[in-house]
């Protein structure tokens, strides 16, 4: 009898003692610097979002926040490595859409979207353009999806991997067509948008924070963008529907994530930070200039998340088998 009470109270105190030990974690954090996932190369459309926020939830949080690119695989590298991460809000990812379409792409996924991590909140839904180098032939949007029908597969296309936003642009894009090009997969479109400037590619379909200022420049030719109207930041770019492309609108949404058995009050405490960095002057007139905005801040919330993920997923999972593509 003695040893059961004993035996007892040293499990009660050894959960108290874990209890205040989560508590205090919770307390002190942000206690050393945390790192956010993006899984796609440096430079490109999630880096760049990634980091306007990182610096402004840093500033929040007192903490610095370092950016690790872990690309490949459209974005499925990453996102596992997060997912097997410690969940003690040290190791964060920012995913997009990809999220919630892998599941759908691949079939043997080694994470699963919805219950392997902690929803954070969405960041942005940022609109993608349709671009190509700037000495390709076609001049209009319609010009070029004729380009596409009679070329085809002698037409190269650059994406991030299956799952990534511009492979799921150039998937409707082919299906609308019912054609082919050869697609050259790259690690992020960072390094496709070199060598789209380079020439060495013809054309791809990437958000805009990565090809806005390019277009502007007249660097690279734009032949739409994937919004029902268009937007301030490209006024002079047409809409899809504009140029006979109906039905073809996409945006890509992001959300920042925790490892799943995250403490809630960490997760709170992220949440609340991302909130207040997307109202800082300096993100939201960074993503306008990059022909986006920050969500509003009731959406930057994990049941918004997680609502968001759960309906894109349904959503995809019906988008990709309507277009015949097998997992791969
Ligand atoms: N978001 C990816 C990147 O940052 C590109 C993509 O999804 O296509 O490179």
């Amino acid at each position: 009898m003695r040893k059961t009470i004993s035996t007892l109270l040293a499990v009660a105190l050894a959960a108290g003692a874990a209890f205040s030990a989560h508590g205090a974690a919770a307390q002190d954090y942000p206690a050393q610097p945390i790192t956010i996932i993006v899984p796609f190369s440096a430079g490109g459309p999630t880096d760049t979002v990634t980091r306007l926020v990182a610096q402004a939830m840093s500033e929040d949080l007192g903490q610095q926040i370092v950016v690790q690119n872990v690309g490949g695989a459209g974005g499925t590298l990453g996102a596992a490595q997060a997912a097997t991460a410690a969940a003690d809000g040290y190791t964060l990812l920012l995913h997009h859409i990809g999220m919630s379409t892998a599941p759908a792409l691949y079939q043997s996924l080694p994470y699963d979207p919805q219950t392997d991590f902690a929803p954070i909140g969405l960041v942005t839904e940022v609109p993608m353009t349709i671009v190509a180098r700037r000495d390709f032939e076609p001049e209009t949007l319609e010009d070029l999806l004729a380009h596409i029908r009679e070329n085809g597969e002698n037409i190269t296309y650059a994406n991030a991997g299956v799952g990534a936003a511009s492979q799921l642009c150039g998937m409707l894009l082919m299906d609308a067509l019912d054609t082919r090009m050869t697609e050259v997969p790259y690690q992020g479109t960072g390094p496709a948008m070199t060598d789209l400037l380079g020439g060495q590619i013809d054309m791809m379909c990437d958000q805009t924070t990565n090809t806005t200022t390019q277009i502007q420049a007249g660097e690279i030719k734009a032949y739409a963008v994937t919004t029902p109207e268009r937007i301030d930041a490209l006024p002079d770019v047409p809409t899809a529907a504009e140029g006979g492309l109906e039905n073809f609108e996409l945006a890509i949404w992001h959300g920042l994530y925790a490892p799943v058995g995250t403490d809630p009050a960490i997760v709170e405490r992220l949440s609340a930070s991302l909130q207040t960095a997307l109202a800082t002057e300096t993100v939201a007139q960074s993503f306008a200039d990059l022909g986006t905005a920050p969500v509003p801040a009731d959406q930057a919330t994990p049941d918004a998340l997680a609502e968001k993920l759960a309906t894109q997923t349904e959503l995809w999972a019906e988008v990709v088998a309507a277009a015949g593509v097998t997992p791969q």
